[in-house]
Formats: structure tokens, sequence, C-alpha cells
């Protein structure tokens, strides 16, 4: 369970997380939705122990958060965290010994991932070289390669095709089955329709609606609600 308590998190006198609370149980993909700024990354990077909340406290299994739980976090930013000039082999390398894992393991994850996402002939190609939604597939892997208990997916489905969007969705299915926990951010409520069952739209750093999906929905009286920006 990823518990997020009265969370706030203030820049100097801005505040880009207020009060933030959440309840999220083990193998589930709950989505984060709201406006650029709205205080989605911020809250991410918090789960991941990389900022500290200015108040309030976040706890994975109830051990809080911290350097020592970060391996148990898998993380896919949104802004594209690869090194263009690695094959993506060597990139895969890289990340899976950062996180302890032996050269076996990451061969045979990479071999894995690369097979269900049909991308085996980019192995040795330069990240540089492959288009934005391979390379988000690249960056998918990375984040599951050490088969986090917890995975945060910062606007994953962001100026991807409808084909890769769906490639996507379809392995976060496959790793709640394998009761990965999922959090995600979008802009967008129809990339969460299919996904989540639970959600928290925040604005300006606030939890302005939160709980389950069918009955925001309902409330909002609409088939289709998007989050815009202001
Ligand atoms: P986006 O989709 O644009 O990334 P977001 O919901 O993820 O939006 P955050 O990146 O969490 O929003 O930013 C929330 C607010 O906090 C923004 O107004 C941003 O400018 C501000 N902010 C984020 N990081 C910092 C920082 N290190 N110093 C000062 N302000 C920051």
């Amino acid at each position: 369970m990823l518990t997020i308590n009265e969370v706030r998190k203030q820049f100097g006198s801005f505040t880009a997380v207020d009060e933030i609370t959440l309840e999220i149980p083990k193998g589930e993909i709950f989505g984060l939705l709201g406006a650029n700024g709205a205080g989605k990354t911020t809250t991410f990077r918090m789960i991941l122990g990389l900022l500290t909340p200015t108040k309030g406290k976040i706890t994975w299994n109830e051990k809080e958060i911290s350097y020592e739980t970060s391996d148990l976090v898998g993380y896919l930013p949104e802004e594209r965290g690869l090194y263009p000039k690695l094959t993506v082999r060597e990139q895969l390398i890289y990340l899976g010994q950062l996180r302890g894992m032996s050269r076996s393991q990451i061969q045979e994850q990479t071999e894995k991932w690369l097979k269900r996402f049909g991308a085996e002939e980019y192995l040795n190609k330069k990240v540089e070289s492959l288009s934005k939604g391979n390379q988000q597939k690249i960056q998918f892997i990375a984040a599951v390669l050490h088969r986090p208990e917890l995975l945060i997916l910062d606007e994953p489905f962001s100026g991807l095709d409808p084909v890769n969007v769906e490639l996507l969705k379809s392995a976060v299915h496959e790793l709640k089955k394998e009761g990965t926990t999922i959090v995600f951010s979008s802009h967008r409520m129809e990339h969460v329709e299919e996904l989540c069952q639970n959600l928290c739209i925040m604005h300006r750093g606030k939890s302005v609606v939160q709980g389950n999906l069918k009955e925001i929905k309902g409330s909002f009286g609409k088939k289709n609600v998007s989050v815009k920006a202001d």
C-alpha cells in the first residue's frame, strides 16, 4: 500500500503540492490527472524520495519513503532520461547495473521486453536513432527492468501514436496482473479510463476530486471529461 498523508511541498513561498492525501492499495493502477503545473511531477518526485515533503509523510508498505526504498520503485520520467549516444543494449546494461542486477538478469529482462514490444531489432541501435515512440518503449523497459514493486509513470502516453499507446497500456495491464502497483499521470481522462478504477484530479497543488473513476465520471454528468490547462 502506498500512503500519502497530508503531504505538502513548498518551493520557497510557492506551494506546489498542498495537503494531498492518497491511499493506493498494492496491485492497483491509479491515475493522477491535472493540467500543466498541477503538481503531479512534484508528487511523483516525493514518492521516489527525490524531494522531501515540507510537511506530511509518504510510506510504502508502512515504511517511510527514503533513499533506501528507491530500488523498490521504477520511474518513467516525463522528460526523456536516456543517453542518446548509447545503444539500447548499453543503456539497459548501465541502468540495470545501477539497480544491482546481474548481467544475466538484465539480458533476460531486456530480451523479454524487447520481444514484447516487437523491438528486438533496436538492441544494437543508438538511442538517438530511434523514433520518439521507440525511445518511449526503451524508457519504459528501463523503468521496469528490475521488476519494481511500485511503478511511477509520468505522462507515459504523451506524444505517442495510438499503436504505441495501446502497446504501453497492455504492458501496464500485464504488470498489474503480476502484482505491480502502478501510479501514472495524464492530462487526459480517456487515457486513464481503460486503465484505472481510482484516480485523483489535481489542480494548483490540491486534490480537487478523488475516488472511483465511474463515480467521478457520473458526477461530471458527461461521457468524456478532459482536464484542460487554465
Ligand atoms: P507538468 O505536466 O507541466 O509537468 P505537473 O502537474 O507535473 O505539470 P509540477 O511539475 O509538479 O506540475 O509543478 C507544479 C508547480 O511547481 C509548477 O508551478 C512548477 O513551476 C512548480 N515547481 C516545480 N518544481 C519546482 C522547483 N524546483 N522550484 C520551484 N517551483 C517548482
